[in-house]
């Protein structure tokens, strides 16, 4: 099974903490979708014809998209790529965008999962994070989006905001779970150079994140999410049972999956390639039929990293097995000491011939990796 990812590379304004790769200028909206479909039409054998199991149009905003531009995507999707019987259809979608009528034409579509970026029901926090959405729509979005039919839904938020209260967090977790939502994604709020952010912490008109106040808000999500019957199934990432995000379950899995438009990235069982990251330049090539792409060759040792990276992450932990059978790499002799320093503190566990962190190790998920790296 493979998976499409659909990058939408347009935004009405930009969040203050956004180092994705977007444009405020939507002048080009039909030329970009025409793009995509063009790209979709050249890269129909890179999957090797595997069933495709998730669509996932990400961003970027895609609900900017209309309803036309959605369906001829789809459209394209399905005259050139096996689909499986139940594919997983994902948008992400920004509050502001999701009217009644636009989420029951989603639905109509065949869309069956939404990520709604909500990020905080806190006014002044989405006032700072400059969102375009305010806390009403924040709620009645997600209200919307229930009558409308959607029974898969997924919010984001954002925590350790400078100067914000653990009030405040416990606030819009109180708001969230009220909501019901299948899944939650929340991430720390972290501060990229690029970003207005990172120009406000260079010229030292913002503090740095404090590392303390963000692992405590960690603890308070954690904590309030398991006891509310949310299952922790990837460090950032809870559901109720059976709701996985199949999409990006299945880039964590090492699956295949095709990138299309600027900046996507695309895996396709053996190496990586990353589209060129600017409108104008990606729109041209596609133009002329063909696709602005580099490419990685992963060596054995980038194989077992990222692998370390992505499935230590998760519930399931790495099996130890593979990366013995496929990369000749026995981490449990390489790394014993260390090993036995993780099982001490309780950070990790070896079940099943797989290492799995536990809800401590997960804080530390990227550095443990990077520990028990091959370099
Ligand atoms: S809407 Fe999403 S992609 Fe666009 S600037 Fe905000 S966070 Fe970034």
């Amino acid at each position: 099974m493979a998976g499409i990812y659909l990058h939408i590379p347009f935004c009405k304004q930009a969040c203050y903490y956004c180092d994705f790769h977007f444009s405020t200028n939507q002048k080009y909206v039909n030329e970009m979708t025409e793009a995509l479909c063009t790209e979709l039409k050249l890269q129909n054998d890179y999957l090797q014809q595997e069933p495709i199991n998730t669509i996932y149009f990400g961003g970027g905003t895609p609900s900017l998209l209309s309803k036309e531009h959605l369906k001829h995507v789809l459209d394209i999707i399905k005259a050139n790529y096996r689909i499986s019987k139940s594919p997983e259809i994902t948008l992400e979608a920004n509050p502001d965008d999701l009217t009644f009528d636009k989420l029951k034409s989603l639905y109509d579509l065949g869309i069956n999962r939404l990520s709604i970026g909500i990020q905080s029901f806190n006014q002044e926090v989405l006032g700072f994070l400059n969102r375009a959405h305010n806390h009403e729509q924040a709620l009645s979005c997600f209200q919307n989006a229930r009558k409308a039919g959607f029974d898969n839904i997924s919010i984001d938020l954002i925590y350790a905001i400078p100067a914000d209260s653990h009030d405040n967090w416990q606030h819009d977790l109180d708001q969230a779970l009220a909501l019901k939502p299948e899944h939650i994604s929340s991430y720390s709020l972290t501060i990229e150079p690029k970003t207005t952010f990172g120009n406000w912490l260079r010229k030292g008109n913002m503090p740095a994140i404090d590392e303390e106040f963000s692992a405590s808000q960690f603890e308070i999500l954690t904590e309030r999410l398991t006891q509310a019957g949310y299952e922790q199934y990837e460090v950032s990432n809870f559901c109720k049972p059976g709701y996985y995000s199949r999409h990006n379950s299945g880039y964590w899995k090492q699956e295949k999956y095709l990138g299309i438009g600027p900046s996507a990235h695309s895996y396709d069982g053996v190496n990586r390639r990353f589209n060129i990251s600017h409108n104008p330049k990606y729109m041209q090539a596609l133009l002329e039929s063909k696709i602005p792409y580099e490419e990685d060759i992963l060596t054995a040792e980038d194989k077992i990293n990222e692998y370390l990276l992505t499935t230590l992450r998760t519930k399931w932990g790495a099996d130890l097995e593979k990366i013995k059978k496929e990369w000749k790499y026995d981490i449990t002799s390489e790394h014993h000491a260390y090993l036995e320093q993780l099982f001490i503190k309780n950070y990790a566990v070896i079940e099943d011939n797989h290492l799995r962190l536990t809800r401590s190790g997960l804080l530390l998920a990227d550095k443990i990796s990077s520990d028990l790296f091959k370099v």
